[in-house]
């Protein structure tokens, strides 16, 4: 990265100090490439407040600076776990030197701080050529005048030493990199054996799998139980680092988790759910791996459905609404987690994951007392009891379901597990056999087979836009993300971790509306291109935008899967959608 246009960094700190006492608004003239000794900074973005949204600020320091191994950081695996350490090591050292320089952020230095999920960030990245490191700063001030002695500590002191002490390998401890790089790649090699031997699930022996709270995402300390793989089934897959790691194997099919209040059922299955991702060393899930395409449904009731052909599981409806085009404002438990399925499915779900907990109980089951009172003509709703099986003969797609209340599934599942004191056995023969002795005696309400599924194409014009010639504004939270006056409520979108994820997300939202949604595109299709333009470009590429804003560099956007893009852009309020129209030509 040599360029000319650099500044020398003694300019810079030269410059900070003689805007000592100036207003604010003269620090947007420090705008540009400083050359330091070891490394180039970069001030983006200088903030207009102090109390405003803080300055952006990129380092780069070459390879030969940093000096990491060759042989990991020409590894893409590899890359992804440096960057993922060094992130959180810069976190770490940025908290110890930030320190209070004057009125509203001035002195704070922050990175986009990483949940327990090693995932691709923007906020470093490692390569060949050396080290990228995205940062906030709040550029100092005393009320609102500059404090540019202040500033030029700030840039021109801590900066430096942040750099030695969390982007240079001689500075950080290689052990727990190296321990890092490991439990990453071992994660993905088990992640990588399941499909081979017919697994869509793995939970190592010794894991612990209890969260700290319900709003901590740490492993639970004390009095964590060990899982305990069972004696009668255990399964052995093969790991670059650790040997041969023995576990459960959750096999493709139907599985049912089931056991008393309060045994771990939950947790099971709330583990399984996050193996989609590679957790870091001391999570106690670093070896709990899902098969990668596994989304976790649930009933959501008010949120908007636009356009999805949920007749596989729901007819009939009242007031002769159509189920092959359900559209509505405020979804009803059922009709939500029926929508969900379908969405899942239509965007390439192969495992499907349901908790009693959040499930709506007339999308589940319907026994005989209710199906002798209610006639079938007046429930719109199959049972998924009658449709599970089905989803895994006609579409492959596999599903666990933890049901401590209805014996209903025995008869449906290939395997049962019950879970006993937080540990599991497998209980599928006895199961079998009490579904035998008692038949449950219902009426099959499924048909021959599953249903059509009916792609959709997500049609231009589906995402608001900015006032006039301004961008539009976004907001996000880890559970919610408005894009200007639009609220899209992500609270049942248990499989996003970050907030990063959602600044993505709403990023490739606005990508997707500027480059793909058109009704020549399915959302499926849509998906592939976006998630292959990722692929190819890095997260950059949403935010590369050609529009006359130009290039907005973010640090603070982290990976997410096309599952968790499509569910926030279903649960987007505005967005119009039509049959895939190669699909109707095709019906015709
Ligand atoms: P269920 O779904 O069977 O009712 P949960 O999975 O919600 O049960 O677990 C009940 C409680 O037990 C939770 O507070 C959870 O954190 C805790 N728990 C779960 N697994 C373990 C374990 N292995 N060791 C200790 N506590 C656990
Ligand atoms: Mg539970």
């Amino acid at each position: 990265m040599e360029n000319t246009d650099k500044t020398a960094w003694e300019t810079l700190r030269h410059q900070l100090r003689n805007l000592e006492g100036g207003s604010y608004r003269e620090y947007k003239g420090i705008k540009g490439d400083y050359a330091f000794p070891d490394f180039t900074l970069s001030v983006d973005y200088v903030q207009g407040d102090p109390f405003a949204a803080p300055s952006r600020i990129r380092i780069h320091l070459p390879q030969s600076v940093a000096q990491f191994p060759s042989q990991w950081i020409t590894d893409y695996v590899c890359q992804c776990a440096i960057a993922d350490y060094l992130t959180r090591q810069v976190a770490r050292v940025a908290k110890k030197l930030a320190q209070k320089r004057g009125s509203g952020k001035s002195g704070k230095i922050e990175i986009a701080v990483p949940s327990q999920a090693i995932l691709r960030r923007s906020a470093l990245r490692v390569d060949k050529s050396g080290v990228e490191l995205r940062l906030t700063v709040g550029l100092p001030a005393f009320g609102r005048r500059i404090a540019g002695k202040a500033a030029a500590a700030l840039l021109c002191e801590d900066i430096p030493a942040l750099v030695a002490h969390s982007l240079r390998y001689e500075a950080i401890d290689s052990d727990a990199l190296e321990q890092h790089v490991h439990t990453l790649e071992d994660a993905e090699a088990l992640r990588n054996q399941l499909e081979e031997n017919g697994l869509i699930a793995f939970i190592a022996a010794n894991a612990c799998l209890p969260r700290r709270s319900g709003v901590d995402e740490r492993p639970l300390e004390t009095d964590a139980a060990a899982f305990i793989p069972p004696s009668q089934d255990i399964t052995k897959l093969e790991t670059p680092h650790s040997g041969r790691v023995e576990g459960l194997g959750i096999r493709a099919g139907v599985t049912l988790i089931v056991g008393g209040g309060y045994h771990g059922k939950s947790t099971l299955l709330r583990a399984i759910e996050q193996g989609i991702y590679n957790h870091v060393p001391g999570d106690g899930r670093q070896q709990v791996v899902t098969n990668a395409t596994t989304v976790k449904l649930r009933a959501e009731d008010g949120r908007s459905v636009s356009g999805v052909d949920i007749s596989p599981v729901i007819n009939h409806l009242p007031q002769g609404r159509s189920s092959q085009n359900f559209s509505t404002a405020n979804a009803s438990g059922s009709t939500s987690q029926a929508a969900g399925l379908i969405e899942a499915v239509e965007a390439g779900a192969k495992v499907l994951l349901i908790d009693e907990d959040t499930a709506a109980t007339n999308f589940m089951i319907r026994d005989r007392n209710m199906q002798a009172l209610i006639a079938k003509d007046k429930e719109p709703i199959t049972p998924f009891v009658d449709k599970v099986r089905q989803l895994y003969d006609d579409y492959d797609i596999s599903t666990i379901l933890v049901m401590g209340g209805s014996g209903d599934y025995f008869a449906v599942a290939d395997t049962v597990i019950a879970m006993d004191n937080y540990q599991p056995r497998i209980v599928t023969e006895q199961a079998k056999a009490i579904a035998q002795a008692n038949p449950a005696q219902r009426q099959q309400e499924g048909g021959q087979s599953f249903g059509k599924i009916t792609p959709r194409a997500v049609l231009p014009g589906s995402v608001p836009s900015g006032k006039g010639d301004r961008q539009l504004k976004v907001k996000a939270r880890k559970d919610s993300l408005m894009l200007g006056y639009e609220n899209i409520d992500l609270r049942a979108i248990e499989q996003i971790v970050e907030v990063h994820q959602v600044r993505a997300i709403a990023q490739a939202i606005i990508y997707a509306e500027r480059y793909y949604f058109d009704k020549t595109r399915s959302l499926s299709d849509v998906l592939d291109c976006v998630m292959s333009d990722i692929e190819r470009g890095g997260l950059d590429m949403l935010t590369e935008d050609g529009s006359q804003f130009g290039r907005r560099i973010m640090g603070d956007l982290a990976s997410f899967r096309r599952f968790e893009l499509a569910a926030a852009i279903n649960r987007l309020r505005t967005v119009k959608t039509d049959t895939y129209f190669y699909s109707t030509r095709d019906l015709d």
